[in-house]
């Protein structure tokens, strides 16, 4: 049963002494669960390759963006369709049209929108322009909520964040922590608290509607609804970040599933269709703030690039006229995370497992997950070994218990079963 990983070991020691911690990003580098990264070749609909010739099913694809399984067909021939055009312009095309007029038309409460080649990009943006458009200076974050890693968006976890704007990462100033207040996830009244203390300073809310970076934690029944009735009476603009869950949890993102207006949107992941793309958009009123058309400038050298927008339109329009995707994945993810919990019954242990659609995770930890805190309770220990025998049974994990798993419609049924029973045999070993 034992997979080799040779190759990837000895590219991982060359990586080393070129790329900061041999990574191009830290998540991929298996810090969290002990071991080294794999280094991967290629990928077809549910599995990824590597190095050492392994197969993997996969659970993270490419942290959410291949919803449709990797190499589909469809994102591919719009690739190849758009290459001979040309690589970039630096000028206006008609796709881009095409693609915020398919966003606006997805996403419940996006009424225009501006492209961006991150994540990071889209939320350091649609900050910036609450601030112009409200002409406040703070911002209110949650505990445990990640936004790329802007500046702002870098501070600590834990109570004493909310009082000293200590940043969680060397190279943030004071200035700029002091301006990003903290409430735990899920906490309305932290969140009244700190509105009270910082009366009419407070720009943005900013939130992922369902959680996916401490492991998959889901808004509590009224917290979102609650948020934007603080929102609406205080005039703070509140920002969904759907980077994540837009297009994913519905063709309209977590906005739509539990029907809460935001009044700016991200986006990211999902919406490259594999490229690197990001967007922000929301109420014209707030969006005719940005340069041109008003005075906060953001701007991008290869924003809207020709490729890029061709495999995320290609993606987009898939899963726009193929609503049945959504039932899909989450029929399989209902039986990944029905079999799990059965697993863990039959093992005899007494895990939570969260789910939200095509999104779950698996915490080690007995108690109800429903924000930083409580994730914090699970068994890293049990996480890292529990990872690393999935690992040795073909199964791609992400390698921190602080993220979700992410189903793609690639997964059929049998590979579902497959999971189920390398799920089983790894709970037993793990937790021996
Ligand atoms: C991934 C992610 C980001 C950052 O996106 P990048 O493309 O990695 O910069 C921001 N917000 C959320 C919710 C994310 O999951």
């Amino acid at each position: 049963m034992s997979l080799t990983h040779t190759t990837s070991q000895a590219l991982f020691q060359r990586a080393q002494q070129s790329i900061p911690g041999g990574v191009n990003s830290p998540v991929r580098a298996f810090r969290a669960v002990g071991g080294q990264p794999l280094f991967l070749t290629s990928a077809k609909g549910a599995f990824l390759f590597d190095e050492d010739g392994n197969r993997y099913l996969d659970l993270i694809n490419s942290w959410g963006p291949m919803i449709l399984g990797h190499a589909h067909e469809v994102v591919e021939q719009a690739v190849r369709d758009a290459l001979p055009g040309s690589l970039s312009f630096g000028a206006p095309t008609r796709r881009e049209i095409e693609m915020a007029e398919l966003i606006i038309s997805m996403v419940p409460s996006v009424e225009k929108v501006r492209m961006v080649n991150s994540g990071t990009e889209a939320t350091m943006s649609a900050i910036r322009v609450a601030r112009g458009y409200t002409g406040r200076d703070k911002i209110i974050k949650f505990e445990g909520c990640y936004h790329g890693h802007g500046d702002s968006f870098l501070i600590a976890a834990g109570s004493g964040a909310v009082t000293l704007g200590v940043p969680d990462s060397p190279g943030v100033t004071k200035g700029v922590a002091n301006d990003t207040l903290t409430a735990p996830y899920n906490d309305l009244a932290a969140v009244q608290t700190l509105i009270d203390a910082n009366p009419t300073q407070i720009a943005a809310i900013i939130l992922e509607p369902v959680v996916g970076n401490m492991g998959l934690v889901p808004p509590a029944e009224g917290f979102l609804q609650g948020l934007r009735e603080l929102c609406t009476k205080e005039g703070i603009v509140l920002i969904f970040d759907e980077v994540m869950t837009g297009f994913r949890l519905a063709k309209g993102g977590a906005q739509e599933l539990y029907g809460i207006m935001p009044d700016m949107t991200t986006l990211g992941k999902i919406i490259g269709g594999g490229m690197p793309v990001g967007a922000y958009g929301g109420k014209a009123e707030i969006m005719n703030a940005v340069a041109p058309a008003g005075p906060v400038y953001q701007a991008g050298t290869l924003s809207g690039n020709p490729i890029a927008m061709s495999a995320g339109l290609a993606a987009l329009t898939y899963l726009n006229e193929h609503p049945e995707i959504y039932a899909h994945l989450q029929q399989i993810t209902d039986k990944l995370v029905n079999g799990t919990r059965q697993n863990l019954q039959q093992v005899g242990l007494n895990y939570t497992v969260n789910q939200v659609g095509s999104m779950f995770s698996l915490f080690f930890t007995d108690e109800p997950v429903t924000d930083f805190t409580s994730a914090k309770t699970s068994s890293l220990q049990t996480f890292g070994r529990y990872f690393h025998e999935m690992l040795q049974r073909g199964i791609y994990l992400a390698p921190s218990q602080f993220e979700t798993l992410f189903v793609s419609a690639a997964i059929a049924n049998e590979l579902a079963d497959e999971y189920l029973a390398a799920n089983l045999e790894a709970l037993q070993a793990a937790t021996a």
